[in-house]
């Protein structure tokens, strides 16, 4: 927990699938659909149906291309509910009532809803369109007089037939359009957490070391605290500076420096225990807090994290050093002051750098 925890975003579904290939899908589905289309009213023998189909195969070809050319993949869904809502108008006026054309510009009723519209009223004012249609078409069609009809087959099963093949072609427009809407929701979604989990590491991440920030710090000092007294178990506050960090920017320099708060920042990350926090809470002094220990184990800790920073040899233009760090140390028990606590830990550390540097004091 020292370090920013990775959050379980669900890549795979992205890495798997991309948008153009849902888009590529269901145009596909579609030209299929109108080949299909094209081959039964050819069987049939219907001229206007043959037509229409053809100037449909056509715009789905076109449509394809232009997905791949262009960036209107909005307006080419817009278009593909225009096409749907002409064939399926000119299909009922040539077809009469009975073939399911009709009832298809039910199914568009609901698309509007899913399309990325900027207005609210805008996807009720669009739904209106396909519903007037239906209302009008009815009208004029299932109302005529049956003599007016263009084409009847006087086999009932090629109705149902062709009625059947309308109604599951209308579900597969709503089944594409629908996994288009919630594919935009789900990219929606994992682009809005990536954000948000970029701002909170930038407001609780200290970059250079990568351990909490000191305002992080704070507010898991005010967890520790009321877990202490929920549990009434005691904790442990240790304050590290550096000794004489200033000679090693001043002899080595600034980003040598700099590569030394990273190293210590990592043996310090690498032994505090998960239930701890540590923090670079100054310059060069860190704070890592140790829940449900008494001063001994804190010392402990210190002490390791002591030793592993005298241990390190660090590289320079200007020859090789080690450096050293002192640790105050202060137990915290249910009701103190967590402040109080840390400020107590703070004149341990002033002892230490009074006595000679380079040690734990508890
Ligand atoms: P002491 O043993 O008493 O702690 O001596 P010191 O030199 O470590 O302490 P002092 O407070 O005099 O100096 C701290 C130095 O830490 C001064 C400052 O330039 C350096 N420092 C603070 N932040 C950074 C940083 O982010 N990068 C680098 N390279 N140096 C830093
Ligand atoms: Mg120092
Ligand atoms: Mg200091």
């Amino acid at each position: 927990m020292r370090r920013i925890k990775k959050s379980g975003i669900n890549i795979m579904r992205f890495d798997n699938l991309n948008e153009h290939t849902v888009y590529a899908i269901g145009g596909i589905s579609l030209l299929v659909s109108h080949i299909a289309y094209l081959a039964i009213f050819s069987i049939l023998s219907v001229k206007p149906m043959i037509y229409y189909n053809i100037f449909s195969v056509t715009f789905y070809i076109c449509m394809l291309i232009l997905l791949y050319k262009s960036h209107y993949r909005k307006r080419l869904v817009l278009a593909t509910l225009v096409e749907v809502m002409v064939h399926s108008c000119l299909g009922c006026y040539t077809m009469g009532w009975d073939m399911g054309f009709g009832t298809m510009l039910l199914f568009l009723i609901p698309i509007p809803f899913y399309l990325p519209l900027r207005k609210l009223i805008t996807p009720y004012l669009f739904s209106l369109i396909p519903f007037a249609l239906y209302v009008v078409i009815a009208a004029l069609v299932k109302f005529r007089n049956p003599s007016a009809e263009l084409y009847t087959f006087k086999d009932p099963t090629i109705n149902n037939i062709v009625y059947y093949i309308n109604i599951s072609f209308a579900a597969l427009i709503l089944l594409y359009i629908s996994s288009i809407y919630m594919f935009s929701r789900e990219l929606m979604r994992f682009k809005l957490t990536n954000k948000n989990e970029s701002l909170k590491k930038l407001a609780t991440i200290d970059p250079l070391t990568q351990l909490f920030n000191r305002r992080a710090m704070n507010e898991y000092l005010k967890l520790v605290q009321h877990n202490c007294e929920r549990s009434g178990k005691g904790y442990a506050v240790c304050i590290g500076d550096i000794d004489d960090f200033k000679k090693v920017n001043d002899k080595h320099g600034h980003s040598v420096g700099d590569e030394v708060l990273r190293q210590i920042a990592t043996v310090i990350a690498q032994t505090v225990p998960a239930e701890g926090y540590a923090a670079r809470w100054g310059g060069e002094e860190f704070l890592f807090i140790i829940p449900n220990a008494d001063a001994s184990c804190g010392a402990e800790f210190s002490e390791k994290i002591r030793e592993d920073i005298y241990k390190k040899n660090f590289k320079s233009d200007n020859g090789n050093f080690r450096v050293t760090m002192t640790v105050g140390v202060c137990r915290g028990n249910p009701g103190d002051d967590i402040e109080k606590v840390i400020s107590l830990a703070d004149k341990h550390l002033y002892q230490g750098k009074q006595t000679g540097k380079n040690k734990t004091v508890t």
